[in-house]
Formats: C-alpha cells, structure tokens, sequence
C-alpha cells in the first residue's frame, strides 16, 4: 500500500463544494508528511483542474456520469483506490458524502470514520477525533493499520489553502456503470446558482418561534438583504415550511459559515452540533433563558415579530452604506 490520499470532490453546478477543497487542502499536509501524493477524484462534473492543483491535489482523475447515484459512485472510487493502491479515501461530510463513504468502506472491506474534525499521524496511521452524540463528547478513532483509511469531514474544520500546488496530472478514465439495486427516479435540486448551506459565508435559520405568521416572511426578508440562504430547524422542516435540504443539525447538515442568525431557535443540542463551527452567531429569541444564548456571541432576547422589522432595516442601511 502507497501512502497517497484519494480525496473525492464533490461538485454543485460544476464547481467544487468548500468542504471539498478543504478536504483537500488537509490531504495535502498530511501527504506532505508522509512524503505521499493526493489524488482528486471528480465524477460527473467539468471543473477546472488548476483550482484542485492550486488547493492540493498532484494527481487528479476524472470519471464521465450523467447522474448521481451514490453505489455507483462509491464504486468509482473503490475501484480507483485499488488501481492506486492508496492509503486514504477522504471526503466532505455533506449528506451525499456520508451516503457514499459508507458504501466505498464496504467495499474496501474497512470502515469509514464520520465527521472527523481533527486528523493526526501517528505511528504511520491516522488518529481521527470526531465529535459523537451531539457534539457533546469527542471521540478519538483510529482504522487497522492493514485497511484503508475512510473518512468524511466535517465542513469548517481545516482550512483550504491556495497555491499548494502549481499544476496537477490530470488523467480521464472510464469505468463501467455499476448496476444497483437502487432505482433513482426523481433528484430534487436546490435552484441552480443557489449558495449551499456549506458553502454559504452567511446562514440565516428559522427556528419553530419565527415560523408563525409574518415571522417567516421576515427572516426571509433577511435572508434576502443579506444574499444568503435559508435554514430551518428539524420542526421546520417536519412541518413543511423548508424542505429537508435545508435543515441543520445532527440528521441535517453541518455547516460554518462566517456569520449565522439563528431566529426563533431553542438551541437544542442536535441543532447546535450542526452550527458549532459558525464564526460569529447571533441569536433571536423572546426567552432570555434559551439555550442558544449560551453559544451565541450577540444575544438579543424579544419577539422576532418586534425584533426583524428594525434588525432587518438596520441590517439594509449597513448594506448600503458600504
Ligand atoms: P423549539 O425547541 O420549539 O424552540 C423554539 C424557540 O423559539 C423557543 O426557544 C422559544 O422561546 C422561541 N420563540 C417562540 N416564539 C418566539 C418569537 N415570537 N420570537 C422569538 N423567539 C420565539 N433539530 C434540528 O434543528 N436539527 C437536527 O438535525 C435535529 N436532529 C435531531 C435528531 C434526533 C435523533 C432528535 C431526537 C432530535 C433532533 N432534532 C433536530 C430536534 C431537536 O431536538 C429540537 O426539537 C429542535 O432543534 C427544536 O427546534 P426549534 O429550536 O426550532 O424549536
């Protein structure tokens, strides 16, 4: 077995996801200690090399699929890891991420570690820490040394870096559809050109206390003077207002943005592990002893419904002032 990475990249719209080059971009330093190389394996899309190369990759392979279907993804990069011989198989902890990593650890006949945060080398394997049941408690994972190395991360744990690299080989192969169970019939898509919740700078969250009445309309009206996406919390979700794709947390996804504003949002546990790694979070909320105050930087405690007209209009004037 090399000692070289395979670092999947996930695309949206034919460009690569954040968490992906900061995948990458980690792969990249680990691979320089261990005098190794990162291969960046992009399925599906047409995206320029030279940002893989500038991110980390020395190496980059890239497969034709008119659709995604994780199994058949999952053997793409099975069947790479194995031509390469390589040591590591990493990739964003996106849903899509997860879904697929676990098929690729089956058949790699290894298992995947999920939501690493921190990567360490030691003794020539890799010691991962993730946080489990609901970011309350690290825990510290390390694979056999005989198998490989499968991994998800989590987004905004590793920085990405630029100019890493100054070209990458590239290389297009083809592999043969792999048949699956699985029949996909529909792929609902977030709207073209729409900022993801991992790659947004900026997150605006509806929590259940802003989802009734005019309190939606006006955290969307937010969203929309800052250019940012809307998220919801699972009972949003459960209750229709925002589709799945777009709740935070434990069972949705993890995201880290530089600035999120969470309105009408308790702050329970199985939210907060999904917005931990924000920069800076400001909380809307009408008790002053809601947990989410606790990890909030700025805490302004009142109705959304009294709170967002004058918030939303400052915010407005901040923009245009600039
Ligand atoms: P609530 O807890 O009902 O809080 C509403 C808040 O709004 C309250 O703090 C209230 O004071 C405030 N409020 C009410 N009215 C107003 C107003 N007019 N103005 C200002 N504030 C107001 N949840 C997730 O979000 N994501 C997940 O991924 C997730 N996964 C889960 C997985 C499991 C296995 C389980 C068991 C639960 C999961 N949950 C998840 C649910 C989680 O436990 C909470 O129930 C949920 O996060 C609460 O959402 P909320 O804060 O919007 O609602």
């Amino acid at each position: 077995m090399t000692k070289d990475f395979l670092v999947y990249i996930e695309t949206k719209d034919n460009t690569p996801i954040k968490g992906s080059l900061e995948v990458l971009s980690k792969a990249h330093e680990l691979s320089r200690k261990l005098n190794s190389k990162v291969i960046a394996v992009v399925i599906g899309a047409n995206i320029d090399k030279s940002t893989l190369a500038s991110n980390g990759a020395d190496y980059t392979v890239s497969v034709k699929r008119d659709e995604f279907n994780a199994r058949d993804y999952a053997s793409i990069i099975e069947k790479i890891a194995k031509e390469k011989d390589v040591f590591a198989v990493f990739m964003a902890g996106t849903l899509d991420g997860k879904d697929i990593s676990a098929y690729v650890a089956y058949k790699l006949d290894t298992v995947a570690v999920t939501d690493a945060q921190l990567i360490e080398i030691e003794e020539d394997i890799l010691k991962f820490t993730s946080p489990t049941y609901g970011a309350t408690v690290l825990t510290e994972s390390k694979i056999n040394s005989d198998k490989i190395q499968v991994a998800t991360i989590r987004a905004g744990s590793f920085e990405k870096k630029d100019n890493l690299n100054e070209n990458a080989i590239e290389e297009e192969v083809e592999i043969e559809k792999e048949e699956t169970i699985t029949n996909i019939k529909n792929v609902f898509e977030e709207a073209k050109g729409s900022i993801s919740l991992e790659d947004a700078e900026i997150i605006v969250t509806c929590g259940r206390g802003a989802s009734k009445g005019e309190g939606y309309e006006l955290v969307n009206d937010l969203a929309n003077i800052l250019n940012a996406p809307i998220s919801g919390t699972r009972p949003v979700i459960d209750d229709g207002i925002l589709p799945k794709t777009s709740q935070i947390g434990q069972s949705g996804k993890i995201v880290a943005p530089k600035l999120y504003i969470g309105c009408g949002v308790s702050g329970s546990v199985q939210h907060v592990s999904g917005i931990q790694s924000s920069n800076f979070i400001i909380a809307i909320n009408k008790d002053e002893d809601a947990p989410i105050f606790n990890i909030s930087d700025i805490g302004i405690v009142g109705d959304c419904e009294k709170i967002l007209p004058i918030f939303n209009e400052e915010v407005k004037k901040i923009i245009s002032n600039k």
